[in-house]
């Protein structure tokens, strides 16, 4: 099963994909995590991306590409791959579709994570973290025993500039401007999937039941 997962901050992405790794034995590719293990293992790859993101510039799609089809190339996509990140633009689409053609692959389906803005933001604004050891909390969701103050330590929790409502409504406002071209053009090619974040988690475990019980390779 080969799956991208699609989705703005606070969607629970990072949750989801951890629970579908495990129960299908597939590789979570963050494209974030590539980059560094390549520059860190100073590989051809890694040496060029490094150059550009020394200049301050964004790594050139055919980088990108490169790394990832070594990525998938590893013993650990053999049952397929859950990536993360990547596409962002619709011409890495294209070449990520040209690349799994090359391989005699294809996408099993791309999931859209859908959440409200409202829902997003009251995620990732109720976030707190601890002055002194970094625990996370929210006030939401896992809020601490005692106001404003961390259970593991008793350190005071702040909140961060990027947890900010104004600066959250910014991220989604941005995220939504890049994936809209991403999402119409998988939408076209038949292989989007929407998936309601803010309902039951229940609800993408069934729905990739369904795609691992049609996928054929
Ligand atoms: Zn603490």
């Amino acid at each position: 099963m080969r799956l991208i997962f699609l989705g703005p901050p606070g969607a629970g992405k990072g949750t989801q994909a951890v629970f579908v790794k495990k129960t299908y034995g597939l590789a979570h590719i963050s494209t974030g995590d590539i980059l560094r293990a390549q520059v860190k293992q100073e590989t051809e790859l890694g040496k060029t991306a490094k150059g550009y993101m020394d200049a301050g510039k964004l790594v050139p799609d055919d980088v990108i590409i490169g790394m990832i089809r070594e990525r998938l190339g590893e013993e650990d996509c053999a049952k397929g791959f859950i990536l993360d990140g990547f596409p962002r633009t619709v011409p890495q689409a294209v070449a990520l579709a040209e690349l799994l053609k090359s391989m005699g692959r294809h996408l099993t389906a791309v999931i859209c994570f859908d959440a409200a803005d409202d829902l997003l933001v009251e995620r990732l604004s109720g976030r707190r973290t601890c002055r002194n050891c970094g625990a996370i909390y929210n006030v939401s969701f896992h809020p601490p025993e005692k106001e404003n103050v961390c259970d593991a330590c008793g350190g005071p929790l702040m909140q961060r500039d990027d947890d900010r409502e104004d600066v959250i409504r910014n991220r989604l406002r941005v995220y939504k401007e890049q994936t809209a071209p991403l999402i119409e053009y998988y939408e076209r090619e038949g292989l989007l999937r929407r998936f309601d974040a803010g309902g039951a988690p229940d609800s993408l475990v069934a729905l990739v039941a369904e795609l691992a019980g049609k996928d054929d390779a």
